[in-house]
């Protein structure tokens, strides 16, 4: 097995995970009601998906 000749430093190993970071969960306006809702998921308080409503609208509250 290929093994590696050095010890990688600190330095290059924190300037490879300097893109790691996860980004948060992105949202946007729903067409339909202007909840905030993920992009190509069905809204959540509407129901809907693009144009048309796709589950009955959910009465929680
Ligand atoms: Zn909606």
């Amino acid at each position: 097995m290929a093994v590696p000749r050095k010890k990688t430093t600190k330095s290059k190993r924190n300037m490879r995970r300097a893109h790691d970071a996860l980004t948060g969960t992105q949202v946007q306006e729903c067409q339909n009601c202007g909840e905030m809702k993920r992009p190509h998921h069905v809204c959540d308080s509407c129901g809907y998906y693009g144009d048309r409503e796709v589950v009955e609208a959910a009465d929680v509250l």
